[in-house]
């Protein structure tokens, strides 16, 4: 133990001399000389001052970048920030065509045309299922049918007959001629009060509006079940064709339009099924 301790000492302590040697005249010139310990010294002198070099170097100057860990660094902020920009441009996409878009609302434009912005990914359009859905199917049955008819496809008539109906009075007044086959008057006339309104008898649609010569002012309105019923020789008619009245609700003022009329009145027909019936059999003059 105290052997190599002054073994060290030694090493520490004792002169050491760098010289060159001249071959060819064996001159000898000494170049440097220093002990162990100043050798020591200046040497870890040198490997601080090549440390703090190159620290400095690697801290404060571009070098830096080249260094493999803060190449990785930058490949994830670079592709943070490539990420951000896109969402940045989609967003400015979306907020533009907002704009545009109010804009033409503003100035009354019809907006003609929209860019579809979700532009989602993960739908895998191979996996898309574009058959139709058996609920699918069975709807658009229904409703082709159902445009087809018009009618419905489940509509059954009625076998209602015309006493099951509340007929509306058409006019307040005297039956001045019967309903009579055999003379072709198909109707009953009734005379009124001078400008005595004339009301549909059953909710309907006027089916005829229109003057003509033998007739007058004549209005036909269709009712549920088949049912027609006619009135005629009126002053005026204030219903037009495929107009909907309710029952009550006035369609002409009674007068003495037409050829056939020897006077104010009201000539009305009641129609089932193409058949004229008795107006008398169904309603309470
Ligand atoms: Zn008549």
């Amino acid at each position: 133990m105290a052997k190599s301790t002054n073994r060290y000492l030694d090493f520490f302590l004792k002169t050491y001399k760098v010289s060159s040697v001249n071959r060819a005249s064996l001159n000898e010139r000494s170049i440097v000389s220093f002990k162990g310990y100043q050798f020591f010294l200046y040497s870890t002198y040198l490997i601080l001052i090549i440390l703090i070099i190159s620290f400095l170097i690697t801290a404060y100057s571009p070098v830096k970048n080249l260094l493999p860990q803060n190449i990785v660094l930058k490949r994830g902020e670079i592709i943070d920030l490539m990420l951000r920009v896109d969402s940045l441009e989609r967003d400015l996409n979306i907020k533009s065509q907002y704009i545009v878009a109010v804009n033409k609302v503003v100035l009354g434009e019809v907006l003609d045309s929209f860019v579809t912005i979700s532009e989602d990914s993960g739908v895998v359009f191979e996996n898309l299922n574009l058959a139709p859905s058996k609920e699918d199917s069975l709807l658009r049955n229904f409703v082709e049918n159902e445009d087809f008819y018009n009618i419905p496809s489940s509509y059954t008539p009625s076998s209602l007959g015309l006493e099951d109906f509340v007929f509306f009075k058409p006019v307040d007044g005297l039956i001045t001629s019967g309903f009579d086959v055999s003379e072709k008057h198909f109707g009953v006339d009734i005379v009124g009060s001078t400008n005595a309104s004339v009301k549909a008898t059953l909710d309907g649609v006027v089916i005829f509006s229109d003057w003509s010569i033998s007739s007058g002012h004549t209005i036909l309105i269709q009712h549920p079940n088949n049912i027609v019923s006619v009135y005629m020789h009126n002053s005026s008619i204030t219903k037009n064709n495929n107009d909907l009245v309710k029952a009550g609700e006035v369609i002409g003022i009674v007068g003495n339009s037409g050829e056939s009329s020897s006077g104010p009145h009201l000539h009305f027909e009641l129609w089932q099924n193409g058949n004229p019936v008795n107006p008398l059999e169904y309603i309470d003059f």
